[in-house]
């Protein structure tokens, strides 16, 4: 059989883990990078002689990424250094103090008790819905939407008991704690999907039962290891990667993709996987008149996630009181997610996340200095909020509110400083700076968000946080895993080897 080409346009974690597949299926594979690095918001950024991951700091649920490294032969753990955290992160509930999560049930429960003791019965109840909603959600995502009629498939209807559409996420966790700050601890979660919990659809309580059930992991130098892995494994295998090649234009013939052009060269192919943010790449490559489901009129009515606003700063010396991962959540948090999504205003009192990754991984930052990576979510780029004049505000005040963390004197160590706005995430081609991609109601999800097998046009498949299942690590490798396998079908390849196995049981059980 004579070899596909496929172009692969896009090296983040979902262009990469798809190519790598590919690659080892023997198809012929090209990733064509507009960046000088791999990784796309998971890449590493270095400042000086600190180096940090510029987005994803949590990888949870590695089952997914194991699922890909199984699939090749290899073992993950023997891949990429893993260290598990526990406890798994700090919530900073304002003068309440904080709460250490962690998978210890004994221990999360006594510290459920400090703030509310009636709901202490509350964390093992939560535990058991999710242990039980979590084989059929997983289920579900791990296969393609590609038909209306697959929401009457056997994963699709084993969903309909558990997934209570008519709830958010926030009045599932109602039915569990009765204590707001506890509501707060098990739902924030909804953030990583750019959502506020007030939105999300109930079915992501699964998202915080991960945590608990399968751990919190730090990848040694950063989840930025994870890409960087996963290309040098494509590469391995026979795929060929070329950095600082953006793709300017895809070649159509009716609506099929024949090749593509870069600043550099043309490149024919016979098939074509974006990893390119989905509503960006639609309107710059593909032309409006190849689309109906997602013209570029549809696109701007969808609903997108949150953007960030980021600071990476190398420290002088260490950084005490903290954990590797530490969260702060304002006491108006309802109203500074209304700010978010409703208002598009910045927050004076926003929640925020700091990473403290060098009491994990030493490999950071030179001896006797840290790495603190600062995440704000705020709204996505909207003309209430002009960044050139917000830029040097907002900074002074998220140095300020580090202090409601107990970090003090964070501005007098500060040795290096990047400060990355909604404004730099969309000049990063992500559209409307929205770092999540598009937002993760039940009207975007399943069949109702870009297939992998793109429905628009032939031989065209979709990979990363803008296609099912949807934003996240996790997610983002099982799209890889789901596309690959449809390109492959439509090749005529054997695809068995990429069906999904068992699920692997959890670390953590409650009796059931
Ligand atoms: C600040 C932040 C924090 C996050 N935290 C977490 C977390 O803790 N845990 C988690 O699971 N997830 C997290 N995420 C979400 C998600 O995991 C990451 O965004 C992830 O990197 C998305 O991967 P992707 O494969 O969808 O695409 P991207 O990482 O966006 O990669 C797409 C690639 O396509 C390239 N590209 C774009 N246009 C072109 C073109 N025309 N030609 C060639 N190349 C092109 C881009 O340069 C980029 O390299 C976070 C995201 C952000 C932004």
């Amino acid at each position: 059989m004579k070899k596909p080409k496929v172009i692969v346009i896009g090296a983040g974690p979902g262009g990469l883990a798809a190519a790598l597949l590919l690659a080892k299926a023997g198809v012929e594979v090209l990733v064509l990078e507009r960046l000088a690095v791999v990784g796309g918001r998971c890449s590493q950024l270095q400042i000086g002689q600190y180096k940090f991951d510029r987005g994803p700091t949590f990888l949870h649920y590695p089952c997914a990424l194991r699922e890909i490294f199984r699939a090749i032969g290899r073992k993950l753990e023997e891949e990429i250094p893993l260290v598990r955290l526990d406890p798994m992160y700090r919530l900073f509930l304002g003068a309440r103090g904080y709460l250490d999560a962690t998978a210890d049930i004994p221990k999360m429960v006594e510290q459920i008790k400090k703030f509310s003791p009636q709901d202490t019965q509350g964390f093992e109840k939560f535990l058991r819905d999710n242990q039980r909603k979590f084989a059929p959600v997983i289920r579900c995502l791990q296969r393609p939407f590609e038909r209306i009629y697959h929401y009457l498939s056997r994963e699709a209807l084993g969903l309909l008991p558990v997934l209570r559409p008519h709830r958010t996420l926030q009045q599932d966790l109602a039915r569990f704690f009765s204590d707001p700050d506890l509501q707060v601890a098990f739902t924030f979660q909804s953030k990583y999907l750019g959502m506020s919990p007030e939105r999300c659809p109930s079915m992501f309580s699964v998202l915080s039962y991960l945590e608990y059930a399968y751990g919190v992991f730090h990848p040694i130098g950063g989840c930025n290891a994870v890409p960087r892995r996963l290309a040098e494994l494509a590469v391995q295998f026979g795929a060929q990667i070329r950095l600082n090649e953006e793709v300017q234009e895809i070649f159509f013939e009716g609506r099929r993709p024949i090749g593509v052009r870069t600043q550099n060269d043309a490149y024919p192919c016979d098939a074509l996987v974006i990893n390119a943010d989905f509503a960006r790449c639609m309107q710059r490559l593909v032309p409006d008149r190849l689309r109906r489901r997602w013209s570029n009129q549809n696109l701007e009515r969808k609903r997108y996630s949150c953007s960030t606003f980021m600071m990476y700063l190398g420290i002088e010396g260490k950084v005490d009181g903290l954990l590797h991962h530490n969260i702060y959540v304002p006491p108006n948090y309802r109203e500074y997610l209304k700010d978010i999504e409703e208002r598009h205003v910045l927050s004076d009192e926003p929640a925020f996340y700091v990473q403290n990754a060098c009491i994990t991984d030493k490999t950071l930052a030179p001896p006797g200095h840290s790495t603190l990576y600062i995440l704000v979510p705020v709204t996505h780029q909207h003309p209430n909020v002009d960044w050139k004049k917000e830029r040097l505000r907002f900074r002074e005040l998220v140095l300020d509110r580090l202090q409601r963390i107990g970090l003090k004197d964070v501005r007098s160590r500060i040795r290096a400083e990047l400060i990355w706005t909604p404004a730099d995430w969309e000049a990063w081609e992500i559209f409307r700076g929205a770092t999540f991609n598009l937002a993760h109601n039940l009207g975007q999800m399943l069949y109702f968000r870009p297939h992998n097998r793109f429905e628009e046009l032939d031989r065209v498949y979709l990979v990363g946080g803008g296609t099912h299942p949807g934003s996240g690590l996790p997610t983002i490798f099982e799209s890889s895993r789901l596309s690959a396998r449809l390109l492959l079908e439509d090749f005529g390849f054997d695809t068995a080897w990429l069906k999904p196995g068992p699920l692997e049981p959890p670390l953590v059980t409650v009796p059931t």
